[in-house]
């Protein structure tokens, strides 16, 4: 294997209009500018309004994913938006329209048609999500009402998600396209009652690998049963029995807060954020959850729990802190609730936190971050690669916690890496899954062979 890593100098300055996206706590003052559309040219770490509703449907696991543009948009697929199912696999498939020069001259209706009957004749699936992309809504397709007929044709939901990338410089408006189409799908039939149950769901966990088994564990032994997550591992029958739930648990704020909210509005389920990223959150979530039913049976199990898994993963967790004494961390991931779990965590672990952006944070999310930070830490929204190696660089980072396109970033750099992407195969969640995380640190952070590679850090030194 070859170690010498051949890279461009530090970029020394940042761009002008981006400095507002950026601060350095104890200096800057002010809020930072967030939720704003990528700047034109940036090269933004983010992805597009598409692969953000993608990102949320893809893993309900029995329904069609049907991307309505040319075929280089369907590449996103299962394998880079990975997730895990206990049973259908029809979600590993990726369909698409693949749009050519003619339909985009003379409309692409009645391919998508076509295609909608040819999948249904075919796999008999419970549902389609039809994803428009840019070319759809540059030429403007009526997905609409091709989707209506479809349903109407097929009596099984045919759901529009209106998902162009260009509609938006930021992957949230994606989120909310998602977020329609859930809406719609759980929706009962008219006459149909859903009745109320015990059960809760749980919006915003994707399942990557395996973390809705573990909280579904955890639930269970506190005497609750999970209803549904949103969407890791999920049916369409499962989704729709959704509204008889008692409670919403949040995980991934951005993507899950709107569907909550509505939900609330519409079914009248409260909802409360949870995380289960690390032990103390899973603890304080664990305990969060058991107050809301106020059972008392259900709150002794609830403790005998946590204090059972604390002590049981307390000598590995302080076994890794040791090791990792005087480590620095960067942390870019997508939402701000991923960033502030990593925080806790790392800090957990005694490691320092000198850099933390995310692509999709707001306001009020940045100021929680703000203030799990100690001053002289960097936060940066909607970060580009040449600003994330500055920091890796200028911050002395040992180990920096990201999505793919940070993966390669890091390791060119010398820098550890803990991979917190969506084709991620390991369970970082729950007691479980804070070993592994403190494993992966170690092991990442403490790897001899970063002793072997002629870093750049090295180099500009
Ligand atoms: S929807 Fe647009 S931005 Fe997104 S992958 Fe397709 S062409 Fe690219």
């Amino acid at each position: 294997m070859n170690m010498d890593c051949t890279v461009s100098p530090a970029p020394e300055a940042l761009i002008e209009e981006r400095q507002g996206s950026i601060q350095t706590k104890g200096k800057s003052k002010g809020h930072i500018s967030c939720t704003s559309d990528s700047l034109a040219g940036a090269v933004s770490q983010r992805a597009c309004v598409y692969c953000g509703a993608r990102v949320v449907l893809n893993p309900v696991t029995d329904a069609v994913h049907l991307v309505h543009g040319p075929i280089g948009c369907a590449t996103y697929t299962w394998d880079i938006r990975g997730s895990l199912s206990s049973g259908p696999e029809m979600y590993r498939n990726s369909f698409s329209t693949d749009m050519k020069e003619r339909d985009i001259i003379f409309g692409g209706e009645q391919k998508l048609a076509a295609c909608i009957d040819e999948i249904v004749a075919k796999h008999n699936p419970p549902a389609v999500f039809v994803y428009s992309t840019c070319v759809v809504g540059v030429i403007g397709d009526d997905l609409i009402s091709v989707c209506k007929e479809a349903t109407l044709r097929h009596g099984i939901d045919v759901i529009p998600v209106e998902s162009s990338g260009f509609k938006s410089g930021n992957k949230v408006v994606g989120y909310r396209a998602a977020a329609e189409a859930l809406m719609k799908l759980i929706k009962p039939a008219e006459g149909h009652v859903i009745e109320p149950t015990k059960k809760l769901n749980f919006l915003g966990e994707y399942n990557l690998g395996g973390e809705m088994w573990v909280v579904k564990k955890y639930l269970r032994e506190m005497g609750i049963e999970l209803n549904v997550a949103f969407t890791g591992d999920s049916t369409v029958a499962a989704l729709k029995q959704a509204p008889g739930a008692c409670l919403n648990l949040v995980q991934c704020t951005g993507s899950m807060h709107y569907v909550a909210s509505q939900m609330e509005k519409v079914y009248g389920i409260p909802y409360m954020d949870v995380n289960f990223f690390g032990a103390e959150n899973t603890a304080d979530s664990l305990r969060k959850i058991a107050a809301f039913y106020g059972d008392e049976e259900i709150m002794r199990r609830t403790e005998a729990l946590v204090e059972r898994e604390l002590s049981r993963i307390r000598p590995d967790i302080e076994r890794y802190r040791k090791k990792l004494a005087g480590k620095r961390a960067a942390i870019y991931v997508g939402g701000a609730y991923k960033a502030a779990a990593l925080i806790r965590q790392l800090k957990e672990l005694g490691v320092e936190i000198v850099v933390t952006g995310t692509q999709t944070g707001k306001k009020e999310e940045y100021e929680n971050l703000s203030s799990l930070l100690s001053n002289g830490a960097i936060l940066v929204d909607d970060a580009n690669p040449a600003e994330i190696e500055k920091f890796l660089r200028e911050m002395k980072v040992d180990v920096m916690a990201g999505g793919v396109k940070e993966r390669v970033l890091a390791y060119k750099l010398g820098v550890g890496f803990i991979d917190h992407n969506h084709d991620r195969k390991e369970c970082l969640a729950g007691f479980e899954g804070a070993v592994n995380f403190a494993r992966e640190v170690y092991t990442t952070a403490c790897s001899p062979v970063w002793k072997h590679l002629k870093t750049p850090r090295e180099v500009s030194l």
